[in-house]
C-alpha cells in the first residue's frame, strides 16, 4: 500500500500550523540565557528562528549576542536538551553571525526582567540593523564593545546614562567599561549607592 502524499496540499507553506514547529517554539521560548537566567533566549534575540529544512529536519538558528561569546556553547547545549526532552528530534542548530545582534532586538519585557534583576537595560536603540533583515553578504562582525567618543565622556552624548535599575535614579557613575561580561558595564547609583551591570547598547 503506498501512501502518497499530496503536492496541491503543500502549495501554500502554513509553517505556523506545524505542530511539530509550533512544539518548538514553545520548548524554546522557555530555555533561560545562562549568563543571565530571568530572561530567556526567545526574549534575548538570540533565538532567531525555528523552522523545518526540505529533508524534515528541524532547524534552530542562533545569532551570539556578540562574536566569541562563550555562552554560545552552553546555549546550543540547553537548546539540544530541551529538544530531546520533548523529543523533537531530529535537529541542528545553526550559528548566524549576519546580521549581527544588536541590543535592539531585546523584547520589552525582557527589558523590564532586567531591571527587576538589576541590570539597567540597553538605553535607546542603536537601530544598526534595521535596514539589514536581509543581509546580502555574509558579514563577519567583530567584537563591537568599543567604547564611542572617548574625548567627551564628560557629555555622555545622547542620553546615554542608564538609570539605576534599583531606585530610577538618573543620576549614576560608570565605574568600568566591563561589568560582569564584556556585554555590560559597571556602573553606580550616585542616590542610592547600588552598583549595578549596565547593557551597554550595541
Ligand atoms: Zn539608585
Amino acid at each position: 500500500m503506498t501512501h502518497t502524499a499530496s503536492t496541491t496540499a503543500a502549495a501554500k507553506p502554513a509553517r505556523a500550523a506545524d505542530p511539530a514547529l509550533v512544539r518548538a517554539w514553545s520548548v524554546l521560548e522557555s530555555v533561560p540565557d545562562p549568563e543571565i537566567p530571568v530572561v530567556s533566549i526567545r526574549e534575548l534575540g538570540i533565538l532567531r528562528d525555528v523552522r523545518k529544512s526540505v529533508d524534515g529536519v528541524l532547524e534552530v538558528v542562533i545569532t551570539p549576542t556578540y562574536s566569541g561569546c562563550p555562552a554560545m556553547a552552553q546555549i546550543a547545549e540547553d537548546i539540544a536538551h530541551a529538544l530531546d526532552d520533548a523529543d523533537l528530534g531530529p535537529y541542528r542548530i545553526e550559528t548566524v553571525l549576519a546580521p549581527a545582534w544588536t541590543t535592539d532586538w531585546i523584547s520589552e519585557a525582557a527589558r523590564e526582567k532586567l531591571r527587576a534583576y538589576g541590570i539597567a537595560p540597553p538605553s535607546g536603540r542603536c537601530g544598526v540593523n534595521d535596514a539589514a533583515s536581509q543581509p546580502s553578504v555574509a558579514v563577519e562582525h567583530t567584537i563591537r564593545f568599543a567604547p564611542r567618543a572617548s574625548n567627551s565622556s564628560a557629555s555622555n552624548g545622547s542620553g546615554a546614562t542608564p538609570a539605576c535599575p534599583r531606585c530610577g535614579s538618573v543620576h549614576t557613575q560608570r565605574l568600568a567599561q566591563f561589568g560582569s561580561t564584556a556585554c555590560k558595564a559597571l556602573y553606580r547609583c550616585l542616590d542610592c549607592r547600588e552598583p549595578f551591570d549596565y547593557f551597554k547598547p550595541y
